[in-house]
């Protein structure tokens, strides 16, 4: 029984504080659901915000969107998996991230059935050792590439692996090196082509990566991928865009010495006011948060006690005399000192705030347009 509300304002707020700090263009990330808070609602939002390019995460998705907005750039970040994507290509103008040579032979055979040349992002494999071009695939990748008419290079793009770590900027110097040595090897051949490398957190600590074109996502929905460290500051200002509320079913008073729920592995160590919360692991609510999460209820932190269960959790009320059944608490965000990121509920978790949003995410959702 969660509920998300995600704030528009926020997240063009959040947009256009990511553009003061950049002169590159910008793809919105809203691969994902838009890290789930709502693939269209996410787009129109940032639209209005000056947002024209927007990166999601299947062909199917760009699909979607492409009934929103009409115009803007769409990128598929993950390229075409099946057949049938490949002809959404052409009709609903989505520029596909290209990282495997199945996907260009196939490609360049549908391309010539299509009315304009596609346009397509090659992607690098310069460091994460995931998907991409190899630097051993090159000579051979600029000698298929000639023979491909029916596609045009628009962009040569790689993922930084280590830039949301204060540890990790050698290495993000090191892939940078390795990228522009690729992109040096397409300029001689004469290529003229967008170069991006950035995501979020690259692009508040990293801005030799910024090139043409920077990649945020997280950073959109508020999340400070330096929160708790000495970088904080870079991205402060950032607003997180998700709450997500569940109601209070019942108060009960616990004798000291009792258990709670399954297992009885929360024991009363005095006589405390519990509440039952009508949220669980069926609300997608982490299971492993028992006897360690936190809620959040005017200014207060409520804490798990004992399991997490499919749509039910506890929590410690002693001494919050307002709270009654038919209340909203907080299980993320909340306003003022105490709120809950999801960068803080992730690490009760050992998780990150992406998979807090995206999980999250799934309940039923509303969007505020306050502001
Ligand atoms: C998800 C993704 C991003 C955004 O990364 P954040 O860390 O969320 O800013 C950028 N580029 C690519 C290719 C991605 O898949």
């Amino acid at each position: 029984m969660l509920k998300v509300e995600i704030n528009s304002r926020c997240l063009k707020d959040n947009f256009l504080l990511l553009g003061r700090k950049t002169s590159s263009k910008v793809m919105a990330v809203i691969k994902g659901d838009a890290y789930g808070h709502g693939l269209e609602e996410t787009a129109r939002s940032l639209h209005q915000a000056g947002a024209d390019r927007f990166g999601v995460g299947s062909v199917q998705e760009g699909a979607r969107l492409r009934k929103c907005l009409e115009n803007s750039q769409i990128y598929s970040l993950l390229g075409p998996v099946y057949s049938e994507d490949y002809q959404l290509l052409d009709r609903q103008r989505i520029i596909p991230f290209i990282h495997s040579w199945e996907q260009l032979k196939t490609l360049k055979e549908v391309a010539c059935s299509f009315r304009d040349k596609v346009p397509v992002v090659l992607k690098l494999e310069t460091g994460m050792n995931r998907l991409g071009f190899r630097g051993g695939d090159l000579q051979e990748l600029l000698e298929i590439w000639e023979s491909c008419r029916g596609l045009k290079l628009h962009m040569l793009a790689s993922h930084l692996s280590q830039a949301d770590s204060v540890q990790g900027r050698q290495e993000v110097l090191r892939q940078l090196d390795r990228y522009k040595d690729y992109c040096r090897a397409w300029q001689a051949r004469g290529y003229v082509f967008e170069k991006s490398l950035a995501n979020s957190a690259a692009i508040l600590a990293h801005p030799e990566t910024h090139l043409d074109c920077v990649r945020p996502g997280i950073s959109l929905y508020g999340d400070n991928p330096f929160e708790h460290t000495p970088w904080a500051y870079k991205g402060e200002g950032l607003a997180q865009a998700m709450q997500v509320r569940a109601p209070v079913l019942a108060l009960h008073d616990l004798k000291k010495g009792a258990g709670v729920s399954y297992g009885l592995c929360f024991n009363a160590p005095r006589d405390m006011r519990m509440a039952v919360i009508g949220c669980g692991y069926a609300d997608n609510y982490f299971r492993g948060l028992s006897n360690r999460g936190w809620m959040f209820y005017q200014g207060r932190r409520l804490p798990v006690l004992g399991r997490v269960c499919m749509q039910l959790s506890v929590v410690d009320a002693t001494g919050v005399n307002d709270l009654c059944p038919g209340s909203q608490v907080f299980v993320l965000g909340g306003s003022g000192a105490g709120g809950i990121s999801a960068r803080e509920m992730a690490g009760w978790l050992d998780s990150i705030s992406y998979e807090i949003f995206c999980s999250l995410g799934k309940n039923p959702r509303t969007h505020s347009r306050a502001g």
